[in-house]
């Protein structure tokens, strides 16, 4: 085994596939008059295009299972690179059930993002949940670089140019605000539970960081990376997005109630996509949905559990169902999942950037497998924006070269992961492959 490989191994078995994200554009809410936007998709040229129609789809709830369910016919068909179906799957209690199974593109293609990281001090970028000393959510503007780097973080030069990288180049600066590259060619795969299940104990997000996807057809996570780990800010846009090292969108707070959060927490920002403090957002990934955060009359619930849900009425529902709030502060998602997920829910076709799922899926394997989905401390997806998740041995070796873990993984991971030439890799790096090759830790010796 060479020594990337070895690298690899370790990764594939420490690291967690997760992303995080979250929200949805204006025209895309359920509470919406007019809905055929988003029936435009709906199966075998059956249209909904007008509510009475839409709601005769909504399945009744059986008595047992009072939750807000699934309606495939309320998201958003440009995001989607296949039509949604029901499949059958396992959930993780080992029970054989059905899921909504939704392949959706690295963005819908009527959603514009960004700006995330500013060119200068002069710009508002977007914002950024800040964890160090005055912590805080803040718009990415003069004001906030400054702030950093007065705590010893310097985002920019004398000239009050933000350091920026992106298109997966390695960060020249200790402090760089981090814009990664969209990847127009990747996908992602989620499923769904459409019966939702209590589970035994609720999932802790901080755990699973996996959330759910917006009716807009971006996926949700949460845990957001930390500048204290790594030194880069992989900055959200002004809807609480950015795109993964894997080149794909997804949000970190519901998006179409962001605003509430802005004016909570004295945030000059704003999302420019329709924001309803009421509307379903989107479905978690134990199948229940998650809604603004008041209910249709303006007023924010009062008996909400721990996770952040309760059962009430909803827009469009004549029962009572089981649902999810956002908060008011940032992140504004549930805070864990009551629900039973979907064995391997989450999956893409990614090949770069540490989501290295796509390393697994490039070979025909199930990228969750083989990879716990649970990893202490945060989630996989996000690894490359946080640091997390990389195996000890790139630390190390990152540590000997002078350079971050990430920069590491990322030259490893672009110069073909595996199979990486190590020589290139040296190159990429500025160091000499024998540098490079000392650094990087013995593989175990073989039995
Ligand atoms: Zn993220
Ligand atoms: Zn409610």
């Amino acid at each position: 085994m060479t020594k990337s490989h070895y690298l690899f191994a370790v990764l594939t078995t420490s690291a967690v596939l997760t992303a995080c994200s979250s929200s949805l554009p204006d025209d895309e809410h359920p509470t919406q008059k007019n809905h055929s936007h988003h029936n435009g998709h709906s199966h075998n040229g059956h249209s909904h295009n007008n509510n009475s129609n839409r709601e005769s789809h909504v399945p009744l709830q059986s008595a047992s299972t009072l939750y807000s369910q699934i309606n495939l016919s309320l998201f958003n068909p440009s995001a989607m690179s296949q039509t949604p179906e029901i499949v059958s799957c396992t959930l993780e209690n080992g029970l054989q059930s059905e899921c909504a199974q939704m392949t959706v593109k690295y963005k819908p293609d009527d959603l514009e993002v960004g700006p995330f990281c500013p060119k200068s001090l002069d710009e508002d970028g977007g914002i950024w949940q800040w964890d160090g000393d005055k912590e805080g959510l803040y718009r990415l503007d003069g004001e906030f670089f400054e702030m950093l780097k007065a705590q010893g973080y310097s985002f920019y030069n004398d000239e009050g140019q933000v350091f920026i990288t992106g298109d997966g180049a390695k960060p020249k600066y200790p402090n760089t605000c981090i814009n990664m590259r969209a990847d127009k060619e990747v996908e992602m795969t989620l499923l769904i539970p459409t019966n939702p299940m209590k589970a035994a104990t609720p999932n802790e997000l901080g755990t699973v960081s996996k959330v759910g996807i917006s009716l807009s057809g971006v996926p949700i996570f949460s845990d957001a990376p930390s500048v204290l780990r790594t030194g880069h800010l992989p900055a959200l846009d002004t809807c609480a997005g950015h795109v993964d090292p894997g080149g794909w969108y997804h949000y970190h707070g519901t998006a179409s109630d962001i605003n509430t959060v802005y004016e909570k927490e004295g945030v000059q920002a704003e999302c420019q996509l329709t924001q309803s403090s009421s509307a379903l957002f989107g479905y978690a990934f134990d199948g229940i949905g998650i809604y603004g955060s008041t209910e249709e009359n303006g007023e924010e619930p009062t008996d909400l559990d721990a996770c952040n849900g309760h059962v009430g009425y909803v827009p469009n529902k004549l029962e009572k169902v089981y649902h999810y709030h956002a908060s008011t502060n940032f992140p504004n998602l549930p805070k864990c999942l009551i629900g039973v997920m979907a064995k391997n829910n989450f999956s893409t076709t990614a090949k770069a950037g540490v989501g290295a799922e796509g390393v697994g899926a490039k070979q025909g394997q199930p990228p969750e497998q083989g990879r716990p989905d649970r990893r202490q401390g945060g989630n996989g997806q996000e690894v490359n924006e946080r640091g997390m998740g990389i195996p000890p041995g790139f630390e190390e070796a990152a540590t000997k070269l002078g350079i971050t873990a990430d920069e590491l993984f990322n030259a490893l991971n672009n110069a073909g992961g595996p199979n990486a030439n190590l020589a290139e890799v040296a190159k990429v790096l500025g160091v000499s492959e024998a540098e490079l090759k000392a650094a990087l830790p013995e593989p175990p010796p073989r039995r």
